[in-house]
């Protein structure tokens, strides 16, 4: 690794708060990045304190000022650069991701490249800010709207996704003419200074301001600061349901804008009319990928009756397929949760899921002795469940599957919807109707809805985002940039005289 931590300019010891080329001296605690790969120190950094905030939410102000009056498609360009310096990079980058959060080597590369396929759409999307022209109901006036930038965007980030969701919000807030200060997870200080000085290059090679990309390492109390800051235009928050309510509650009472990208619990209907090969991939690969650590991971399998003993069968097997290990090697399905602390949810997960009555028929555990040294290995396990029980409606973070019966189609989609999350869900029918129904008013109340295709992986360039407890957000491609940027309407008199509105008469 060492090569590849100085590839990405991290030391032993880190800055951690930057405004773009400069790293500011601060005095937070220390937040030291252990690897769950092998427990391994892989370095420190120095978290924000509170006057240092202040100086980069000042400078991010200033740079405001001048970026906004870059036009967009130059800005776009900068950010095509950024995809191209991503491009370059996506190898050691995609290790360092792998190494800090535990997800196997081919998650860390596709995370770079879901960083360098939001670059090229946000290029293009910089000539494409469009604003609608409407009628105007007065002779002779001209009415339209226009979308303009809102200032600083403060990003916070989850652990899960180091380094993409934070280029979700950047690339697209950037081509919008924002400026931004990111606050990554405690958990992956280093995945955030690596992509900071990525990006502090190209900016500084086209003789970008400082603070148009700016970078804040810290707890929740670095997050709290950027929500109760006024000058903050929008908070864009990705992480826990409990994370979200806090910061929805405090940005909402200074009436700010928030784009909320919480907890999920997704699940997946198989039909009786399901090609069972395919659901099996779907199934395994969303269940286990990133050793359950998706906010899409899929966690609830609800299996029609006449199938469901068949299909179980097929995921005990391929579950005693699956290869536990060091991510970094390709040969591993599986890598370990992010620290030992997560180790311990996921085991209080299974006890409370067998006191509500589970029973298990892949038992799950926690791993010991050679190459899991870490302590944060463990086994994704397979349990029965009723869909009503506390344990099913909650969302735990590691790789715990739930199985469910159904006899007709509307009862499995209720019970898909009868959590209080709304991420990702699917189906997997051969049958029209079923696929339909699914995707219809009645069907499914989430933000994503698949047909034979499982709950996680979703391309950039859809709306990302989920409904009810997963805070209604939605990032990333489709029109999720208006988010970004606040709308003006513009009506213009070109006659000479000034009919009303509503036609009202008012002389003086
Ligand atoms: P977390 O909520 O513990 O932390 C997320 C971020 O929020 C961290 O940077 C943390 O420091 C910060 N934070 C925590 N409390 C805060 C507060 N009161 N004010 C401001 N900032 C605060 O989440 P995590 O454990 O890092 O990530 C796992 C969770 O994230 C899961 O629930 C997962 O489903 C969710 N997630 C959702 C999406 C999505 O797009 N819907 C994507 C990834 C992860």
């Amino acid at each position: 690794m060492k090569d590849i931590l100085e590839q990405l300019h991290i030391t032993a010891n880190n800055k951690g708060v930057s405004t773009g080329r400069q790293w500011l001296e601060s005095s937070g605690e220390t937040i030291s990045s252990f690897s769950p790969v092998n427990g391994k120190l892989i370095g420190s950094v120095q978290a924000c304190d509170a006057v240092t905030y202040r100086q980069v939410a000042a400078r991010a102000q200033d740079a405001f000022v001048q970026w906004r009056t870059v036009s967009a498609p130059r800005r776009g360009e900068i950010v095509r650069q950024i995809g191209g310096e991503l491009r370059r990079k996506k190898e050691p980058l995609g290790k360092l991701v792998s190494y800090e959060m535990g997800k196997s080597l081919q998650e860390g590369l596709g995370e770079v490249q879901e960083m360098i396929d939001i670059c090229d759409f946000a290029v293009g999307l910089s000539r494409q800010l469009y604003g609608l022209t409407m009628q105007s109901e007065r002779p002779n006036h001209r009415m339209y709207e226009q979308w303009h930038p809102l200032g600083v965007v403060g990003i916070i980030s989850a652990f899960n996704f180091p380094v993409a969701v934070w280029s979700w919000n950047a690339a697209i807030a950037w081509v919008c003419g924002n400026v931004c200060i990111w606050k990554p997870s405690e958990k992956t200080p280093l995945c955030a200074i690596a992509c900071q000085h990525i990006v502090a290059e190209v900016f500084e090679r086209n003789d970008i301001p400082e603070g148009v990309s700016c970078l804040i390492n810290g707890y929740r109390d670095a997050g709290e600061w950027l929500c109760n800051d006024e000058h903050v235009a929008l908070i864009s928050a990705t992480g826990s349901t409990r994370m979200g309510k806090a910061v929805a509650a405090s940005v909402a009472a200074r009436l700010g804008k928030t784009i909320l990208e919480l907890g999920g619990n997704n699940a997946i209907i198989i039909s009786k009319e399901a090609d069972l090969d395919m659901a099996l991939i779907g199934c395994v690969f969303g269940a286990v990928g990133t050793a359950g650590q998706r906010c899409t991971t899929t966690r609830r399998l609800i299996i029609h009756t006449s199938v469901y003993d068949s299909f179980k069968q097929k995921i005990i097997n391929a579950y005693q397929q699956l290869r536990i290990g060091n991510p970094l090697d390709a040969a591993n399905h599986v890598g370990p949760l992010i620290d030992k602390g997560a180790v311990e949810m996921y085991q209080q997960a299974i006890e409370a899921c067998k006191q509500q009555g589970g029973s298990f028929v892949v038992e799950g555990g926690v791993l010991q002795g050679e190459g899991y040294q870490s302590g944060c290995y463990v086994k994704p396990c397979v349990a029965e469940v009723q869909s009503n029980w506390p344990i099913v409606q909650h969302e735990t973070f590691a790789p715990i599957l739930y199985l469910m019966k159904y006899d007709n189609i509307e009862d499995a989609i209720a019970m898909q919807n009868s959590v209080p999350q709304g991420l990702s869900s699917s189906i997997f029918t051969l049958n029209m109707r079923e696929a339909e129904l699914f995707l219809s008013n009645r069907g499914s109340d989430c933000g994503i809805a698949n047909v034979n295709i499982g709950t996680s992986g979703a391309e950039i360039g859809g709306a990302f985002g989920g409904e009810k407890e997963t805070g209604g957000g939605r990032e990333s491609g489709s029109d999720a940039w208006k988010a970004y940027m606040r709308r003006q309407t513009n009506t213009i008199n070109w006659g000479n005289d000034l009919p009303l509105a509503q036609g009202i008469k008012f002389t003086v």
